[in-house]
């Protein structure tokens, strides 16, 4: 087996990736860029493949308690019509749950978790990935107390695994001319809102249509019956450049956008009183980059956004985050006395696999029923039937669930992704 294993960045990627690593007895150790780990974003989504590798981390019963498992997804249109309604996790008859929570929740439930069992010696903050040195024994890691800064600490190990997000160093090293994440057009407003359960308080609404989109699913149960609700009303822009860095905490502005969901008021949802509610937002557009041709070279490889950064759509951020942790292990295990190639198989298993969804993404994914209703009936109808049938929505619905892994055919063995041989 290799030695101490080094991996940039305690994200969700990251400490997923160490958690798992090191229940195989491999070594581990974690560097943070930032001093400190906030509890920040709003809410995320966790599919039932990515749950199941939490599971086998032994992290279920923590998970299940901070998190909402939505019943039911349901697509409506702008005007609050109903399209299209699919039963998820449990009730679509997985194994195992889909979870919404906050970000900053389960990158402290992992943190701890990696705490406790990996040890706080070998989780370090305030290491900013500069540069990365490698023969062919060894790669060495030089680590910056912060962004812009000179690099103080060098460490050495057997592999470099760089989970260091979108802006990834590892990734700009490998690729120098790749420049800034390509931006769709689509600008998003997230925010969180302490809210009287919508419907039934365990459905994730998409109302809309990809030009213009309201989504929203709760996140906690509060004490007092209601719920803490996490929404993204985003539309798209035309003619406009990006002229900002993205960033998930860039605070959003409400006039900038609340007039576009002014005559949103369904019967089921006041949506702009619900948006006016919230204590504020993160304005982050929607961005990627384009897929690559290789990840790993030699002793280093790229995990999670760094690898594969795709917009955030149809919740598959940090669920393929963790199923790269787990088939990364996996790989290391399969080739004990050989990480380089340990590093190339989890390359060629996962690089397809999530270049696909990054381009599905694109073409709307999961969403394009809500495109073809909204380009067909612009002004209502009488009968959604007239309008869709359910085989069309099925059709997509069950593509991009084999495009994402997670069609409940791929579950049914329960194997974890960890425990299989590559
Ligand atoms: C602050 C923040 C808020 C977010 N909020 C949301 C949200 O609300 N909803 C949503 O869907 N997604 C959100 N995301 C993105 C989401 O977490 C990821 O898409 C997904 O979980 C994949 O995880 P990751 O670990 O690959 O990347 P990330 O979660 O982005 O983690 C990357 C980590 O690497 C660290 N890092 C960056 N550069 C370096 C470096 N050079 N050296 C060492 N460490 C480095 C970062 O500080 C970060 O902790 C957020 C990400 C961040 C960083």
């Amino acid at each position: 087996m290799p030695g101490t294993i080094i991996i940039a960045g305690g994200g969700i990627g990251g400490l997923a990736t160490a958690l798992s690593l090191h229940q195989a007895g491999l070594e581990v150790e974690v560097h943070e860029s930032v001093e400190q780990i906030g509890a920040l974003g709003v809410g995320i989504n966790l599919l039932p493949h990515a749950v199941r590798e939490l599971d086998a981390l032994g992290l279920l019963p923590e998970l299940e308690a901070a998190a909402v498992a939505p019943a039911t997804l349901a697509y409506f249109t702008k005007r609050g019509e109903p399209i299209w309604d699919e039963p998820r996790g449990r009730s679509a008859g997985y194994g195992w749950p889909q979870l919404s929570i906050h970000r900053g929740t389960l990158q402290r439930l992992l943190l701890d978790a990696a705490l406790d069992r990996i040890g706080p010696d070998r989780v370090h903050t305030g290491h900013h990935l500069v540069d990365v040195a490698e023969t062919d024994s060894a790669v060495t890691a030089h680590f910056a107390p912060r962004r812009g800064a000179e690099p103080t600490i060098s460490v050495t190990s057997d592999v470099l695994i760089a989970a260091d997000g979108i802006h990834s160093v590892m990734r700009s090293i490998r690729y120098p001319d790749e420049g800034m994440p390509k931006w769709n057009g689509a600008m998003l407003w997230r925010g969180l809102a302490e809210a009287p359960p919508v419907l039934d308080g365990r459905t994730m609404i998409w109302a809309g249509h990809p030009d213009q989109k309201f989504v929203g699913y709760p996140i906690a149960d509060l004490p007092d019956g209601r719920q803490l609700f996490n929404f993204i009303a985003e539309f798209r822009m035309h003619g406009v450049e990006l002229t900002e860095r993205e960033d998930w905490n860039q605070p959003g502005v409400l006039d900038d956008f609340i007039g576009r969901f002014e005559s949103w008021v369904f019967p089921w949802l006041d949506v702009p009183a619900l948006i006016r509610s919230s204590s504020g937002t993160y304005r982050f557009p929607m961005v990627d980059r384009d897929p690559v041709d290789r990840w790993s070279f030699g002793r280093t490889t790229l995990l999670g956004d760094a690898a594969h950064p795709m917009y955030p759509i149809g919740s598959n951020g940090a669920s393929q985050a963790i199923l790269d942790a787990r088939v990364l292990t996996a790989c290391l295990r399969s080739y004990p006395d050989d990480p380089v190639r340990a590093l190339e198989r989890y390359d060629e298993e996962r690089r397809p696999a999530t270049g696909g969804i990054v381009l599905a993404n694109r073409g709307f994914g999961p969403e394009l029923p809500m495109k073809l209703v909204e380009e067909r009936a612009p002004d209502g109808f009488a009968d959604i039937a007239d309008v869709i049938t359910p085989d069309e929505i099925a059709d997509v619905t069950e593509g991009y669930r084999r495009t994402a892994g997670f069609a409940l055919a791929a579950l049914a063995d329960g194997i974890s992704l960890a425990d299989r041989t590559y």
